[in-house]
């Protein structure tokens, strides 16, 4: 349900404008990298999700997805019980049993992925080679991957990065034409915006990374080029580099800033001519400047403190602190990717402070003696910083509504705004 895990390294750094890092360990309070089936399954509209897992799985699974109650369900979990830790055979016939079932009841279903989760009888299971079992029996109709979801391994967004990471092998190769990919699941909404932009700076053979069905996933080859949409997506860009495709540093179009620059470093690969850049650009920077500014009355000069949570940390905290004028006190994020982070930490004000991994007591020491006007940080913790008087923002919600791009960024100003009109409203 909740990770609670030493982090991944055992250690956690902060980064303070330069200066060294200071290192925490301890325990973690994040959701596991199964809640990115969530988000994933509504994007890959002919593939299910097959968690291998235990009764809290399909909880975890049942409750973070209950919104979804009158969809056409694209997961479920295949429960492995104790009974089978009496022999592995059993439990691979068994998992077996489970697919075939499923494939005959959901024939839409064209690419399966096994999720594996933590109970140790899961663990023990190999799931790489019980996807290419099945997929020798069920190909070429459905294609079968496998990835970890478990709360050992990952927090909650890098259930997505397992997941693209296990794809990636599979794409087709791309031809010599130069094509552009944009990495991490976006809102349709969002993709469709992007794809306009980019056709209109005269980029085209852009793709997206997944793709809406199986049968359109993108190729990947020396020709690609990409950028990445999401902080949290370690493994995918090491498999798209070693398919030989090439990153693109740039920002993350998070807020007006952020989406200029993440356009402008495509513009750069593709030679796009800078007037026609401007006009292209302008118009929406114009837009999202205007948005922003109705909530920068409300949130400038406001603190805000971040648990560690979803890896967009550092991008929002550049995004509220530039465009909105907030003051980050402590940026958390689990894991940081300096490489991916490097455009956004230069443009980070010189005294924040970064912590990477987490010791859950000692920052909430920290948050409470900050007492920032604003917390963000998942739900395991804000209820008892709510009865401390604190307010608070749920990370989760950043993963589940548009957020990307100059027509969301004033949504994405409004997500941190709410809760403190909401205070206001219950303190008046
Ligand atoms: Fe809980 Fe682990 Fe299952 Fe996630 S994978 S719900 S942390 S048991």
């Amino acid at each position: 349900m909740i990770a609670a895990a030493a982090s991944r390294d055992g250690s956690s750094a902060a980064v303070m404008a330069g200066e060294a890092p200071l290192r925490e360990r301890g325990q973690r309070e994040v959701f596991c990298g199964l809640t990115g089936i969530v988000w994933l399954h509504r994007k890959i509209q002919d593939a299910f999700f097959l968690v291998v897992g235990s009764r809290t799985c399909a909880h975890l699974l049942q409750s973070a997805a209950g919104v979804m109650i009158f969809a056409e369900p694209r997961f479920a979990t295949a429960i492995i019980e104790e009974r089978d830790l009496a022999g592995l055979a059993d439990a691979n016939a068994e998992l077996d049993k489970a697919v075939d079932q499923l494939l005959v009841r959901r024939p839409d279903i064209r690419l399966l992925f096994l999720v594996g989760s933590c109970p140790s009888e899961v663990i023990k299971l190999d799931l790489t080679r019980a996807a290419q079992r099945l997929s020798g029996k069920h190909a070429p109709k459905v294609r079968i991957l496998s990835y970890s979801g478990s709360g050992i391994e990952t927090t909650f967004t890098q259930g997505e990065d397992a997941c693209l990471a296990a794809l990636v092998p599979t794409l087709p190769v791309a031809e010599t034409q130069p094509s552009l990919l944009v990495v991490g699941t976006l809102a349709d909404v969002v993709e469709d915006q992007f794809r306009r932009m980019f056709s209109a700076l005269g980029i085209d053979n852009v793709y997206f990374l997944p793709a809406h069905r199986d049968a359109e996933m993108p190729p990947v080859g020396p020709t690609t080029r990409y950028l990445l949409a999401q902080p949290f997506l370690a493994d995918t860009a090491r498999a798209l580099d070693e398919r030989g495709a090439q990153r693109l540093a740039a920002p993350f179009p998070l807020g007006a800033e952020g989406t200029a620059a993440f356009f402008g470093a495509a513009a750069k690969a593709w030679n796009v001519d800078p007037t026609l850049f401007q006009q292209v650009i302008a118009p929406a920077q114009e837009r999202a400047a205007r948005g922003l500014a109705r909530y920068r009355a409300q949130l400038q000069g406001k603190s805000i403190f971040f648990f560690p949570d979803s890896q967009l940390e550092i991008p929002l905290a550049r995004f509220l602190s530039r465009e909105l004028e907030m003051q980050p006190l402590e940026i958390g994020t689990p894991y940081l990717h300096r490489q991916h982070l490097a455009e956004e930490l230069a443009l980070l004000p010189p005294d924040m402070v970064i912590t990477e991994g987490q010791h859950i007591d000692r920052q909430l020491d920290r948050c409470r003696a900050a007492r920032p006007d604003l917390t963000v940080c998942g739900l395991g913790i804000a209820n008892p910083l709510e009865a401390l008087g604190l307010t608070t923002k749920w990370s989760i919600e950043l993963l589940f509504t548009p957020i990307h791009g100059f027509e969301q960024a004033a949504d994405l100003a409004e997500l941190f705004a709410r809760p403190l009109l909401r205070r206001n409203l219950l303190v008046a």
